[in-house]
């Protein structure tokens, strides 16, 4: 707790190389910059994990309501959306609350225009399906373009972009993120009468660029081979700085490690941190990295990841059962893509924003029950902290292809208090981390990793998370 270097590691990386989108320049001297941070820390066999990532590129963006009156709109182009024709598209508006109305509504309806969905806020996962896949199943009703309340709780004329996902065999229509201010004006003038909206966006695809994973650990002193991985995504979305997605979160396990090896301590197994690549619109390290594994994947005996923001921690998640996909855009991204929008969205709804399951002890086998009793007694260990709850819920989208594979699934858990306020915008920023809040993510991550490296005996784990798509 006493550490500062881990803040100041994360202050360079945000404020000197900043945000860093798959195909960026910027991410290329992420990667660096990560390889050469690890090496000098002292970490063992620091490489760059090849992985090809797509280059999606935002371009000049705009958009503006044209009738009944003139108004530019706050936005921000969904990452790997298609453009519009270099005039623009202006077009009429119909107003979709969300998937369930969009299915009950006739073609006619829709056809020409510009969808704007509004499914209010019942957590991420509800509405990040409407960033996904909305776009694509409002084309394949006919839409010319699409327009979505940004994912969060948090009105403050603020634009979160993100990902969306074309769906197969349906047309590609450019779609953005607007404010919840401008959606709520949009639902607003829809109910008086008819709304024309002007977009203009050039956004567009280029070739695949290579970049891949930092890969650097600490080898364990007595079954070397045995790995307990921990990390984060090193991409992050082309604006704000990426602090807390996932700055924070690659940037904490780095300096958890860090101080273990400072320390001198030597655990008996293998301590890795790993950078993922391209999380943010692809997936590309997280499979690049079970790919190179192979059949040695069975040797992982844990897998942590931060990609939750590195608010103050309550504890530990960790997916003791199986039965319900681990959180994390993954899962959700495959739950969204389901082809019935009405069982997507009620998914989406019980995965909630955050929300914890509830655990029955008496439906674990033995087996899980040991493990779950070794979970509570490592968070126990975090008391100091404040940081000592387990929850049977943990993972991330860059270890779901591992974790499907059978590795045990594991994550920090926050307060998760203002994590949506930033994600995704312009103020995703180093201010909005806190130093001391900070440190005890660092704590909590070095005493995991460490005991869970070290003790005898590993977890179960279950491979019913969702594989990344
Ligand atoms: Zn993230």
């Amino acid at each position: 707790m006493k550490d500062t270097e881990g803040y100041e590691t994360l202050a360079y990386l945000t404020d000197h190389i900043g945000k860093r989108l798959s195909g960026s320049d910027s991410l290329l001297k992420a990667l660096s910059w990560g390889e050469e941070t690890m090496k000098k820390a002292g970490f063992q066999n620091v490489s760059i994990q090849e992985a090809k990532v797509p280059h999606w590129v935002r371009g000049q963006e705009e958009a503006s309501i044209v009738a009944p009156f003139s108004k530019p709109l706050h936005m921000l182009g969904l990452g790997m959306s298609v453009g519009t024709p270099t005039e623009g598209i202006t077009a009429p508006v119909i107003f979709i609350p969300d998937l369930a109305a969009l299915a009950n509504t006739p073609e006619d309806q829709i056809k020409g225009k510009i969808v704007v969905f509004n499914p209010g806020w019942h957590g991420y996962g509800l509405g990040s399906i409407h960033r996904t896949t909305g776009p694509s199943r409002a084309a394949a009703k006919g839409a010319v373009a699409v327009l979505v309340r940004s994912a969060t709780g948090l009105a403050m004329q603020t634009p979160h972009t993100g990902t969306l996902t074309y769906l197969p065999d349906m047309p590609k229509v450019p779609a953005a993120a607007i404010t919840v201010e401008d959606a709520l004006l949009l639902e607003r003038l829809a109910k008086e009468g008819p709304v024309q909206v002007h977009l203009k966006m050039e956004a567009h695809m280029e070739a695949d660029q290579k970049a891949g994973n930092v890969v650097g650990e600490i080898p364990g002193s007595e079954h070397p081979e045995q790995v307990v991985v921990l990390g984060g995504h090193i991409d992050s979305w082309d604006v704000g700085q990426g602090a807390m997605d996932d700055g924070g979160g690659i940037i904490s396990c780095f300096e958890a490690v860090n101080l273990i090896h400072k320390l001198g301590l030597k655990p008996k197994r293998t301590i890795r941190v790993v950078f993922w690549v391209n999380e943010e619109n692809g997936g590309a390290g997280g499979r690049a990295y079970r790919d190179a594994l192979g059949d040695k994947v069975k040797n992982h005996v844990a897998a942590i990841e931060s990609d939750g923001g590195v608010e103050r921690p309550v504890g530990i998640g960790y997916t003791v059962m199986g039965g319900g996909p681990a959180s994390g855009s993954a899962a959700r991204r495959q739950a969204g893509a389901s082809a019935n929008p009405a069982a997507a969205m009620a998914a989406m709804a019980a995965m909630g924003g955050g929300a914890q399951r509830a655990l029955d002890e008496s439906k674990l086998t033995p087996e899980e029950k040991k493990s779950w009793d070794t979970i509570k007694q490592i968070a126990s260990l975090l008391q100091p902290i404040g940081a000592d709850s387990a929850s049977p819920a943990g993972g991330g989208s860059d270890i779901g292809p591992i974790v499907a594979a059978g590795v045990p699934s594991l994550s920090p858990r926050t307060v998760g208090e203002h994590y949506f306020d930033w994600h995704h915008t312009e103020a995703d920023t180093l201010d909005k981390v806190d130093p001391e809040d900070f440190r005890k993510n660092i704590a909590l991550l070095g005493v995991l990793s460490y005991v869970l490296a070290d003790m005898d005996g590993q977890l179960v784990g279950h491979t019913s998370a969702a594989p990344v798509e």
